[in-house]
């Protein structure tokens, strides 16, 4: 069951890519026991009506001392991503949590096919640094669209991680709109789909990202509940 909402500390504030920011964030009064790939609902003291509410997925597992990692992109005009880029460390932040059922199913029996845009991939770093921590990890693929190159989110992570894990592969894409991001990333796609067998596909981002990919899924023979989502907006 969730926990009711607590106050938690910035840590520590750090600049991922250009437009991505990171913040370690210390709950005040419990620590947070999440699966990875679940989120934390934050309530922000913005807006006509606040608490504003927006939710941020954990990006790293969860560590001995309690900290937890939010990694967010800068929204043009965003009202919640905005107040968050103001934040220092030292600062206090309410949230509570965890939520959320997009995590890793149940037995592993199938190769792992991730499928995010920009921000998307967060959830999944949390899933894939769960799985490597383990020395059998099952075969897993990240498809990974950014923005721009250099919005690339855990870029050298994930590239360290294909050179010295066999059963990892990280292929990254740069669209510059959604249109483009679903375009290009089903064009990669066919090859390990189309008569092959079958994936776990888990897909991340906004809705006119992860939708449409959805479809392509369903389409090329997946049953509905196979293909697990998250969607942002
Ligand atoms: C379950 C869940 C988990 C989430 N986890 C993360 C996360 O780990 N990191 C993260 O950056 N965001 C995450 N989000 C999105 C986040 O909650 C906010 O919606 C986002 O930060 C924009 O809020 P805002 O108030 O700044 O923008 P708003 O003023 O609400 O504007 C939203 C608009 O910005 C655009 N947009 C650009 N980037 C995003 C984005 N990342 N998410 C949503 N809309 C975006 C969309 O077009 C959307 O219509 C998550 C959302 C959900 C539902």
């Amino acid at each position: 069951m969730a926990e009711p909402t607590q106050t938690a500390k910035v840590l520590s504030v750090t600049d991922l890519t250009p437009n991505v920011r990171q913040l370690i964030v210390l709950p005040k009064t419990r620590k947070l026991s999440f699966q990875p790939g679940q989120w934390v609902s934050l309530k922000l003291p913005v807006g006509t009506k606040p608490p504003l509410n927006r939710a941020y997925s954990l990006a790293t597992p969860e560590s001995p001392s309690g900290e937890l990692t939010l990694v967010f992109d800068r929204v043009p005009q965003g009202i919640g991503s905005g107040y968050l880029y103001e934040l220092r460390p030292g600062d206090d932040l309410s949230l509570s949590g965890p939520y959320g059922n997009f995590v890793l199913p149940k037995p592993l029996d199938r190769e792992i096919l991730f499928i995010t845009r920009y921000t998307g991939l967060v959830p999944v770093r949390c899933m894939v640094k769960a799985l490597y921590a383990h020395r059998d990890a099952p075969p897993v693929l990240v498809m990974a669209v950014g923005p721009a190159e250099d919005e690339l989110v855990y870029h050298y992570e994930f590239l360290s991680l294909a050179m010295t894990r066999a059963s990892f592969r990280y292929l990254p894409l740069v669209a510059s709109s959604e249109e483009a991001a679903v375009g290009l990333t089903v064009s990669m796609l066919r090859p390990f789909i189309d008569s092959k067998p079958k994936v776990t596909p888990l897909v991340c981002g906004t809705k006119g990202f992860v939708r449409p990919l959805r479809d392509y899924f369903i389409e090329a023979g997946y049953d509905r509940k196979e293909v697990k989502t998250e969607t942002y907006d």
